[in-house]
Parts: structure tokens; sequence; C-alpha cells
């Protein structure tokens, strides 16, 4: 099966559906996502989404001064100020989409979080994601001109180099994308006049971590692979409080609580942050995985604990209603108890290389979200930026799409249907999960919160050999939604490695004990592969 569209867009987390919802006003818009539709790193978002200014005290050049220090010297300021500027319209329009946030005495009521000097966090208990997603599936649901293709994953994309060959003084452009339909294991092509990638991060790339299974990084590892250029991979940050359970893979204990008051404690109780930082628990999201790191290692202990019995009970419940209960019924009560937590990846702070506008270095490519690397979050990314990053960076691409003069002209005869007729059945797929676990263990121990040369040359060494055998796989069996994401984990795992050897220095969530500070006149630069 092929399909045209004006926009195809690829991933339903925030990115994804706000910028359908706009586009559905201008075009045919395909929304194709991997799994259920409101699965996504958006869904999960608990703290909230940053705005200014929202309060007297607070101004757009305060906001804009806390996000470039938490950038480390590589945020774009142009980008910055844009973004940060729009942010009491960009809540206006998911207000007008129904979103709502809590407020007290009819004001909204404003929460804190590391590196954020004032107040400014629009939040809906602890459950903002879900907030947002649910009221914004249906505003997507009742928009005219959208498909949505749900259990539909994206595998490679369709370039005008990689069908019709690279020609020198010509630009690269998209034209469309092929498709797994897991439910019938059919490879659909979707051609596209614009192709929005809006796959959001890639934290199961590591073994611990606070996003869903859906963040295999497809979105970097398909750009990469069409010759996209993509920056700054080495910087992924690691949110210090990932419960630590055996029951409980991913579940995140935002920043907020510490923003209430809670407090992160050894084993034998001693409060350790004040050890590390001035502003010790609200000290930069890097600065509390790295002391964590080095308690745990001191002690050998699995985890640290965060303490909010000393603060009122019904607060507690009330504020956090979501950690609460889920604690509850892994038989903590936070209350009364401390919550045991490590750290683990959470966001992706480099991506596929974009202008202000969202678009790639492949001509009507885009890529908006956690996916892309605009230059906002620079070396580390300012808690619940991402979210009014997402919403902004959907209107701008938008409006770039928009400007183009002419649709594409894409040269169907020369786009073959997807090559499967040399694949075999899949017959140890045991050899999947080995190589799955393996690169994310390797991943943990070698190219965390902590990094050396020697480390990251053995990931380099390691990494090359799981590499090559899952690439035979790959064109030997046949394709599965496994097999596609264990490809792009691979890629992903490859390009953080390349990028943090090539980083030697110490900034931002990149940290190499090799190099433990800052050089600002040999690296005060993007990686870009
Ligand atoms: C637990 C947690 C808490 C967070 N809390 C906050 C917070 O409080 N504030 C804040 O600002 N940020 C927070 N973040 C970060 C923020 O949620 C994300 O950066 C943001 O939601 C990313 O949105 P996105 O639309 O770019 O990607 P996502 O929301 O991750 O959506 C990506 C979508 O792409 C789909 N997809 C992926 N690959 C493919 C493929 N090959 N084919 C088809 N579909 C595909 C996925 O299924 C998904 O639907 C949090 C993240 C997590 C994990």
């Amino acid at each position: 099966m092929s399909s045209i569209f004006d926009f195809l867009v690829i991933g339903s987390g925030l990115a994804g559906i706000s910028f359908a919802i706009r586009a559905s006003k201008f075009g045919k818009v395909a929304l194709i996502t991997k799994d259920k539709l409101i699965e996504s790193n958006s869904l999960y978002a608990q703290g909230g989404i940053a705005a200014s200014p929202l309060s007297l005290q607070d101004s757009v050049e305060k906001h804009v001064e806390d996000t470039l220090k938490a950038g480390d010297g590589l945020c774009n300021p142009e980008v910055v100020k844009e973004i940060i500027s729009e942010s009491k319209s960009a809540i206006e329009e998911l207000i007008s989409w129904g979103v709502e946030f809590d407020k007290e005495n009819g004001e909204f009521s404003l929460a804190k979080e590391g590196g954020h000097s004032e107040r400014r966090i629009l939040h809906r208990g602890d459950y903002t994601g879900q907030e947002i997603q649910t009221k914004l599936i249906e505003t997507l649901l009742k928009s005219k001109n959208v498909e949505v293709f749900e259990n539909h994953m994206a595998i490679d994309l369709i370039t005008k180099f990689k069908f019709i060959g690279k020609r020198d003084g010509v630009e690269d452009e998209c034209y469309g994308a092929y498709v797994l339909n897991k439910k019938t294991g059919d490879i659909e092509i979707f051609f596209s006049n614009f192709v929005i990638l809006a796959t959001g991060g890639a934290g199961k790339v590591y073994l611990i971590t606070s996003n869903p299974d859906t963040a295999t990084g497809d979105g970097v590892a398909m750009a990469r692979r069409a010759g996209a250029k993509i920056a700054n991979m080495e910087f992924y940050q690691f949110h210090p409080t990932v419960l630590y359970h055996h029951k409980e893979k991913n579940f995140l204990i935002s920043e907020a609580v510490r923003g209430e008051g809670g407090i992160l404690r050894t084993k034998d109780g001693e409060p350790f942050m004040k050890k590390y930082h001035p502003l010790r628990d609200l000290a930069p999201r890097d600065v509390v995985a790295r002391a964590m790191d080095t308690e745990l290692k001191k002690s050998g202990a699995e985890h640290v604990y965060l303490d909010l019995t000393h603060l009122p009970k019904d607060f507690i419940i009330k504020r956090f209603p979501k950690i609460y209960q889920r604690c509850l019924e892994l038989g903590i009560d936070i209350t009364s108890e401390p919550i045991p937590v490590a750290p683990g990846a959470h966001f992706m702070c480099g991506g596929v290389l974009t202008d202000s506008y969202g678009e790639t270095t492949i001509s009507r490519l885009f890529a908006i979200g956690e996916v892309a690397y605009t230059g906002f979050h620079g070396a580390n990314r300012l808690a619940s930026n991402s979210l009014l990053e997402c919403i902004f960076m959907s209107k701008r691409a938008l409006k770039k799409c928009l400007e183009y003069p002419k649709k594409i002209q894409i040269p169907k005869e020369d786009i073959p249907p997807w090559k499967s007729e040399k694949t075999i059945p899949q017959d140890e797929k045991i050899l999947i999960s080995h190589a799955w676990d393996e690169i994310r263990r390797l991943m943990w121990n070698y190219v965390g919160v902590v990094r050396s040369d020697k480390r990251l040359n053995r990931a380099y060494e390691r990494l090359s050999i799981i590499k090559r055998d899952v690439m035979e796989d790959y064109w030997k069996y046949y394709i599965s939604a496994d097999l596609i994401e264990l490809r792009n984990i691979a890629i992903v795992a490859e390009l953080i490695i390349t990028s943090a050897m090539a980083r030697k220095e110490s900034r931002g969530t990149h940290f190499n004990i090799d190099y433990p500070f800052k050089n600002d006149i040999d690296f005060r630069r993007d990686t870009i592969i």
C-alpha cells in the first residue's frame, strides 16, 4: 500500500499531536505512531511546563538566564529567547485545547524545580503529561483532515539521495517513509510533502531509565541513516530520582518532590547534597546525579533515599497523588518512609540538528520535540523546559512548511516497495533480547553519569562487535518491531559514544574523569556528526 499526504507526522507525543492539530487546518495529515496514540514520554511528564512571567517576581530575562546557565555555554541564546518570550502564548494555546492547570485562589499554582530561580512551573497535580495528552487527543480526534495510524512504526525515511542518487549542487529532500504495520506485518509507503519527526528520546538505550518502552531513539537513527546531521548526543540527562524497585522499571519521582522540600539521604540517613552544591537538593540535575553516583560508589549501595516524611501528610497526598498511589501499591508509604531512588536516563539533550524552525539538514524533513537539537537546551536541559519546546517548535515548523512555494514532485516510479524477498523467519528471538540487554548494560556501565576515556574506548570496542551482529541479522530475517528498535538503539548508542569520545572536557551532563573541567577554548561548540 502507498498513500500520499501533505504532512506525515511520525510520533504522537506533545510535539507530534500539537503539530497535527495545527497542520490539519492546512492539508491532509497522517499521524503514525508505533504504539497506542497516548503512549509517549509526554504522557509521563509529572513536574509540569515552565513559562514566564507568571508572577510579579519573574521575567522572561530570568527564565532565559536560568536556561542558559543550565545549558552550560552551549545554548543558542537567540533560540532560548524566542521560545521563552512565547511561553505564555504557548500556555494559552494549551488551555484553548482544553488543558487545565492547578490553581489556588483563582491564580495558577506555580511550582519550582532544580535550576529555576523562581516558581514558574504550571502543573496538574503530578500528572501534567497525562492531562496534556488526554486533552490534546480529544482535540486531535475532532480535527478534520487527520488520519491516525496506531501500531505503525516508521522504519526508514525515503529521500532523494537514497533513490535518485547524490548530485553536486542539489539539495537532498525527503519524500516520506517506509512504515511497518505492526498488526499485519506489512510494510507500507507513506509519501508526503513534509515529514515531521516527532519520535521523542532514547532512554531505552540505557539500563535504568524513566522513559517508556517506546523511547528507542528511532527518529535520530532514521535521520542518521538518511544522512542528516546529528548534534550533541553526548549530552544525555540523567534524572537523579527514578524509583528503585524490582517491580517497577521506569517510574519517575518528580523533581518537584525536592522542590517542595524532599531531602536526599544515604542509607544511613545522612543528607549528603550539602557537601556537593550550595543549592543542596535543588542543585542542577547533573550535579545531583553525579553526587548520587559518588555516594553509591562509596557505599556500594544500589540506591539512596528521598525523604519527605517531614512534610504534612495531607500536603503530600494532595500535591503528589500519582507518586503517593504508585508507591503505596508497591508497599512504600511515602508519608512515613523514605523512597528508594537511583539515577536513570531521562532526557536526550542532543538530537537531529535543526534550524530555529525545526527543519533538518534535509529539505522538507523536520524534527521537533525531544528528537531534535535546536540549541534550546544546550549541554543540559532546565527542568520543565522540554514540553515548552515541543509546543513552540510545532508552531514554528508549520510556519516554515507553509512558506514553501510549491508542493514536492515525488518520483514515485523510482521508489521501490520494501525489499523483503530475501528474509527468513527469525528463529532465535533470544538473540535479539540478548543484544538489547548487552547494549543497555554496556551504556549504563561505561557511558553513564560518570565517564572516562578507558570506559568510552571499551564501550566503543564492545558495541562495534554487537552492532556488526545486529546489522547482519537485520538484513537476514523477517523484519519485526524488536529488530528495528534494536538496530536503532545500536546506532544511537554509537552516536552517544563517539560524541562523548570527541568531547575532551566536562560540561553539562557530560562528565569525564580524565578531563574534569570545562574547556571553553577548544570545546565551547556543538559536536556534529
Ligand atoms: C517520566 C518523565 C517525566 C517527565 N517530566 C517532564 C516535565 O515535568 N516537564 C517537561 O517539560 N518535560 C518532562 N519530561 C520530558 C518530556 O516529557 C519529553 O521531553 C517530551 O514529552 C517529549 O515529547 P515528544 O513529543 O518530543 O516525544 P514523546 O512524547 O516521547 O513522543 C514520541 C512519540 O513517537 C512515537 N514513536 C517513536 N518512534 C516511532 C517510530 N519509529 N514510528 C512511529 N512512532 C514512533 C512514540 O510512540 C511516541 O508516541 C519527562 C519525561 C519523562 C520520561
